[in-house]
């Protein structure tokens, strides 16, 4: 399993902007899967989605 850093930098889909993961906010995710195992990356910049993450291995 890869590290959420190890990813690269990510486009937010909204507002253009380029964001490192380890820069992004930090949000539970929107379904049921388990908040200890899976995070949602947000934009810091306009707050959208970037990503969906598996943080289980921190
Ligand atoms: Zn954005």
């Amino acid at each position: 399993m890869t590290g959420i850093t190890d990813s690269g930098p990510l486009t937010c889909d909204a507002c253009g902007e380029t964001v490192d993961p380890a820069d992004a906010i930090r949000r539970e995710t929107m379904g049921d899967l388990d908040p200890t195992t899976w995070q949602t990356l947000c934009c810091p910049t306009c707050g959208g989605r970037l990503k969906t993450v598996y943080v289980g291995d921190e």
